[in-house]
């Protein structure tokens, strides 16, 4: 539009509206201005035409008619032009350059509504008319420029009804007023159409902030909804949002990664959440989820999940209650990490820590932990318990003999005979060195004598491989059983003991406290001798 390109680089003030109001009054006054020059011709040659036979001065009337559209080209020029000014003239002195052109024409038809009434007594009222009808016309074209009413209405009308104001008749009097009520009325209604134009503006003005303001929020908001798709999509914890009857409202796409279910799923059933999670850990987190509706919790809370292919799977979540802007609680917001390979690490330093490295059987640090439950269960349920205590004979002379790897070698071998003759419920722990302990839970002496026994002759005879001939070694144990108000450190001294009377008599033997049960087994000799072949 020609306003708006008139508006451009133009310095008329923009506050509150005004160039605004500027630009909407210039384009309604480009729009109707040329209907009004055409309108004026018009008038004005049907004004030249009626007073051509009169008896007003032929130059004069040419002089009027040439003056009539000297005004006319020179507001047509304005009008046409001013698309080839934007960037030179402002709007508001382009505003007044109408309002001087104006106050031209406005003489004009005053000078012809005037004229008539100077000894002419030919069809006056037909000429007042027509230039009231151009008075009209022209304010009908521009009647919202305030400037522009009082420049083409003042000498317009004016001189007409002073003539009338000086003349003595009454009814000349009336006249005036007449003339002088016409031009408030004219210029009434382009008041109104000033006000309708500027109540216009400022609410198209208002209409366009508002506008601005909105599409402004949209996209912030837009914005907004993009960062926070893109934080949930990289997110590797598992999001989530429940309401306040835990169901789930809201997931993270990391959910697949944790679950293998996907978010429509939870969007299907908003109970996945809960069905998910391993019936044994199912209660402590209701719990948890309904403490954190009111309390934020900290610290994380650890539960299975079953996923969809039906394994379980750690993880951890911590969660806080999400209120509305009026301070409810209207839910929870979870953060959901995926604890698996952090519980796997957990399991291997725990098995590491409770295992002997040479021979896969417990240490003894975790055999007295497990022991100590043995004995307290035996104490509680009156169970019968043994403890047997194995120290491989002449160990040391092993080693120095044929050697380090030798001597592992004989380790592992004692271990593989103990833990293919026990049961899943015995315990067997390197103790240290070449020293194991077995605890038999429920099992009388008896039977755990033999066993000892059985266990002692199979090394016996099983011989070990060496960088040179294979050799045989042998061992002593030690056995004592539970008796009740005995402590584990009690029982184990005791077996100690046991141990001690065997090796003492010969080694190669199953002792009970200071008895050898061993039916005369061979003689344990110092390593070397026993060389199988020999
Ligand atoms: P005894 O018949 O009285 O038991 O005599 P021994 O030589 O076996 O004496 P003792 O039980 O005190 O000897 C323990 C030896 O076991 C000392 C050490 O050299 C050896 N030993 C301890 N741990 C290991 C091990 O992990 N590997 C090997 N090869 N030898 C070990
Ligand atoms: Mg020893
Ligand atoms: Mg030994």
């Amino acid at each position: 539009m020609a306003a708006e390109r008139l508006g451009e680089g133009v310095s008329t003030p923009a506050a509150a509206g005004g160039g605004r109001y500027n630009e909407a009054r210039l384009e309604l006054l480009l729009k109707n201005i040329r209907a009004g020059l055409f309108h004026n011709l018009g008038f004005a040659a049907v004004v030249v035409t009626v007073l051509a036979g009169s008896a007003v001065p032929k130059p004069v009337l040419a002089g009027w008619g040439a003056a009539m559209l000297l005004g006319l080209a020179l507001r047509y020029l304005m009008v046409s032009t001013i698309k080839r000014w934007p960037d030179r003239i402002a709007i508001k002195t382009w505003l007044w350059l109408n309002v001087l052109s104006a106050g031209f024409m406005g003489i004009l038809w005053g000078a012809c509504g005037l004229s008539m009434f100077y000894g002419l007594d030919t069809v006056p009222a037909a000429v007042v008319m027509f230039a009231i009808a151009g008075i009209t016309a022209g304010v009908a074209a521009n009647g919202h420029h305030r400037p522009y009413l009082a420049a083409y209405l003042v000498p317009a009308l004016a001189p007409l009804a002073l003539y009338f104001l000086m003349s003595p008749a009454l009814s000349d009097k009336a006249m005036a007023g007449m003339v002088l009520l016409y031009g408030f009325i004219l210029f009434r209604i382009g008041q109104v159409a000033t006000d309708k134009l500027r109540y216009t503006t400022d609410l198209a003005s208002e209409n366009e902030d508002l506008v601005d303001s909105l599409s402004t929020t949209l996209d912030e908001s837009r914005r907004t909804e993009e960062r926070f798709q893109i934080i949930a999509n990289y997110s590797y914890a598992w999001e989530c949002w429940f309401d306040t009857n835990g169901h789930m409202i809201w997931t993270s796409p990391s959910v697949e990664r944790i679950t293998g279910y996907r978010p429509s799923d939870f969007q299907a059933n908003p109970a996945l959440g809960f069905d998910i999670i391993h019936p044994d850990d199912a209660d402590l987190v209701r719990r948890a989820m309904a403490y954190a509706v009111n309390v934020p919790s900290e610290g994380d809370l650890e539960f299975r999940i079953i996923r969809k292919d039906g394994s379980p799977r750690w993880v951890a979540a911590v969660s806080n209650p999400i209120y509305d802007k009026d301070g409810n609680p209207c839910g929870i917001r979870s953060s959901i990490r995926d604890l698996s390979v952090q519980k796997k690490l957990e399991e291997e330093l725990q098995s590491l820590a409770s295992t002997d490295s040479l021979t896969g059987t417990l240490n003894r640090r975790a055999f007295l932990e497990k022991a100590n439950e043995e004995v307290y269960r035996s104490a509680r349920y009156d169970k019968p318990m043994t403890v047997a205590m194995f120290d491989l004979d002449h160990f040391k002379q092993v080693n120095d003999t044929y050697g380090h790897n030798t001597g592992d070698r004989c380790i592992v071998m004692l271990t593989d005979l103990v833990q293919t003759a026990i049961r899943q419920s015995d315990l067997f722990a390197r103790f240290g060195g070449e020293e194991f302990v077995l605890l038999l839970p429920e099992t009388e002496l008896a039977p755990a004598l033999q066993l000892c026994e059985r266990l002692r002759r199979k090394v016996e005879s099983r011989p070990v491989e060496t960088d040179g001939d294979p050799i045989k070694i042998t061992v002593s144990v030690g056995v004592a059983d539970f008796q009740q108000n005995r402590t584990l450190e009690e029982i184990i001294a005791q077996a100690d003991a046991a141990l001690y009377t065997a090796k003492r008599n010969g080694r190669n033997q199953v002792a009970y406290g200071s008895t050898v049960m061993s039916e005369a087994p061979a003689r344990s000799r110092p390593a070397g001798i026993d060389k199988l072949g020999r």
